[in-house]
């Protein structure tokens, strides 16, 4: 059975009243996952404590010791040094180092599950892709996927990172910039429209690493079809050409259209494709969560990706014992967003453009 890493411990944190990371979407996700009978296939385990020494795999001593006080109350002057701001996306608060570490170490213990020979493991609260060695950024504390990426190091030659989520996952790619044996990829909105303002295609990595940071942004009202197109273009030559030994997948749902933070126009299973398609890569995966805020998509887009990568088909009307039954009648989207012909012709030759970007940069024009 799968390694299901939970800590319950996560549902108690929320960064403020208004922060978009609800606990309600965890809850609302384990009780459509226990109605449709998908816990039986997983295993759910408390993840042991960490270390320190894990932490630093990615972040320095002196962040470690800044996300350690603050939790605890005490006054650091200089905090939006290290990325926290009371008015920022990431308000110090108390209990945030354990909130933090609830997520780290259920990733952590994916990892060493997956290094270890198991072929998937899953921390579906983890996926913090934005956090900086010396920085939180983007509601990310501690780099959970980077670190995953580390521990996977240990076993295999060359791992792969994979980020679906609507932003760009930074964190993980300036982590590993100068890093040939491992490949970032990241398909989102673009930069110029979205937060963290970064991912732009000629961002390629440094050095003998060129060519392992792989970036497809797009442009806002991108939809299913479009944003399959420039996956399929660029995701899989750029895997063939790596040829990884195991993947660490960030499956953040946000690109969906009714989430409130972006303007990708996704539907829930248009988005599935890429978790389909990292599934049948056949390697080694830790999947991760990541971006998500609304209520009424995060909990079936997730219940999909966690049935699609443990091989288990669902019926798409969810059960009736579902709390939320009324509320998330099926877990496809039945009704795809309508987009303005004009939005849709702009993103199609924003997508286009990507797409040249990789045929010429790989000589295939
Ligand atoms: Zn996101």
């Amino acid at each position: 059975m799968t390694p299901f890493f939970y800590d319950a411990v996560i549902e108690q944190y929320q960064f403020s009243e208004s922060h978009p990371l609800k606990p309600q979407r965890l809850m609302l996700l384990r009780a459509l996952m226990e109605a449709y009978g998908l816990t039986a296939h997983l295993d759910r385990q408390t993840p042991p404590a960490i270390d320190e020494s894990e932490l630093r795999r990615v972040h320095t001593p002196e962040y470690i010791e800044v996300v350690r006080q603050l939790s605890a109350g005490a006054p650091i002057l200089d905090a939006h040094r290290w990325g926290f701001s009371p008015y920022g996306d990431n308000p110090p608060f108390v209990g945030m180092w354990e909130a933090a570490l609830a997520y780290t170490r259920a990733t952590v213990a994916a990892a060493y599950a997956v290094r270890d020979g198991v072929p998937l493991a899953i921390n579906i609260t983890g996926g913090l892709h934005h956090a900086l060695p010396n920085r939180a950024s983007g509601f990310c504390v501690f780099n959970d996927p980077a670190i995953a990426v580390h521990i996977l190091r240990e076993r295999f030659e060359r791992v792969a990172y994979l980020d679906i989520d609507l932003h760009h996952g930074d964190g993980v790619q300036w982590i590993f910039y100068h890093d040939a044996s491992v490949l970032t990829v990241s398909i989102h909105e673009g930069g110029r429209w979205l937060f963290p303002g970064t991912g732009e295609a000629n961002e390629l990595g440094e050095g003998a690493a060129e060519g392992t940071s792989v970036n497809i942004p797009l442009a806002p009202y991108t939809d299913d079809a479009l944003w399959w197109q420039a996956f399929e273009a660029v995701v899989p030559r750029a895997f063939e050409r790596f040829q990884p030994d195991a993947l660490v997948l960030q499956m953040g749902c946000d690109p969906h259209y009714l989430d409130p933070l972006g303007h990708l126009c996704l539907t829930a299973q248009g988005w599935l494709r890429g978790v389909q398609w990292a599934k049948s890569l056949g390697i080694p995966i830790v999947a991760l969560g990541g971006g998500g805020y609304n209520l009424t998509t995060v909990p079936r887009m997730w219940t999909l990706a966690i049935a699609t990568l443990v091989g288990v088909d669902l019926p798409d009307e969810t059960p009736e014992s579902f709390i939320w039954h009324d509320r998330i009648p099926t877990l496809t989207d039945h009704e795809p967003p309508a987009i303005d012909p004009a939005d849709l012709h702009f993103a199609r030759r924003y997508a286009e453009t990507q797409i040249t970007f990789w045929q010429r940069y790989w000589r295939l024009l």
